[in-house]
C-alpha cells in the first residue's frame, strides 16, 4: 500500500514562490537573466517562478540523471545540454530539491567553466540533513526533513509529478 500525506499546500507554495520571485526581481533589477531549469523535477516550480519574476529573461533547460549505482560518488549524466551560450551572462539555476548536493555541485562546476558573468542557484526544497557536499544556495523555498517527497514536479518512479502540492511519500506492505 502507498501512503501519501500532504506536507506543503498549494497556497503555501504559491506564497513562497511569490516571495522568492520578489527577491530575485529586486536582486537583478536592470539586468537580464538566463533562467536554467533542471528537468524533469523542476518543471512546475520553474514555470511558476519564471512567470512571477519581473526582470527580462531568456530560458533554457538541462536534462540530467544520476547513475543509479554510484550514489557514493554522485556521478551524474547530462542527457541534454543547454542550447544557449552562457559566457558573460547572468545565470540562475532552478532546481527542485537539493539532497546530497552532488547534482548541483557537478552542474555548478560545469557551468562555471563556461564563464558566465554570474551564477546563482534557486532551489525549491532543501533537504539539508542529507547533504554530502556543500553547494551554495542563493534562494531556497523550504528546508525540509529527511523524507521522500513527491508532487509539484517531483516523482516516485515518474509518477505523482502532476500533484499541485508536496506530499511525503511512504511505501508500506
Ligand atoms: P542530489 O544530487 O542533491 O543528491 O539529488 C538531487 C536529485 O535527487 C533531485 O533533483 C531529485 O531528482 C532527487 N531527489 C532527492 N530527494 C528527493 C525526494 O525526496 N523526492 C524526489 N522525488 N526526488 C528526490
Amino acid at each position: 500500500m502507498i501512503i501519501s500525506k500532504p506536507f506543503l499546500k498549494v497556497e503555501q507554495i504559491q506564497q513562497r514562490v511569490k516571495e522568492l520571485a520578489g527577491r530575485i526581481s529586486r536582486d537583478y533589477e536592470g539586468k537580464e537573466i538566463l533562467a536554467v531549469g533542471i528537468l524533469k523535477g523542476a518543471f512546475m516550480f520553474f514555470a511558476d517562478i519564471v512567470r512571477t519574476i519581473q526582470v527580462p529573461m531568456t530560458i533554457d533547460f538541462l536534462i540530467v540523471s544520476s547513475y543509479a549505482k554510484t550514489e557514493s560518488t554522485g556521478e551524474i549524466i547530462i542527457r541534454s545540454d543547454l542550447k544557449e551560450d552562457i559566457k558573460g551572462r547572468d545565470i540562475i539555476l532552478i532546481e527542485d530539491i537539493v539532497d546530497t548536493g552532488y547534482t548541483l555541485s557537478h552542474l555548478r562546476e560545469m557551468l562555471l567553466a563556461r564563464q558566465p558573468a554570474s551564477l546563482k542557484i534557486c532551489a525549491f526544497l532543501d533537504k539539508r540533513p542529507r547533504r554530502k557536499v556543500e553547494v551554495p544556495l542563493d534562494y531556497i523555498g523550504f528546508e525540509i526533513p529527511d523524507e521522500y517527497i513527491v508532487g509539484y514536479g517531483l516523482d516516485y518512479e515518474n509518477r505523482f509529478r502532476n500533484l499541485p502540492y508536496i506530499a511525503i511519500f511512504k511505501e508500506s506492505v
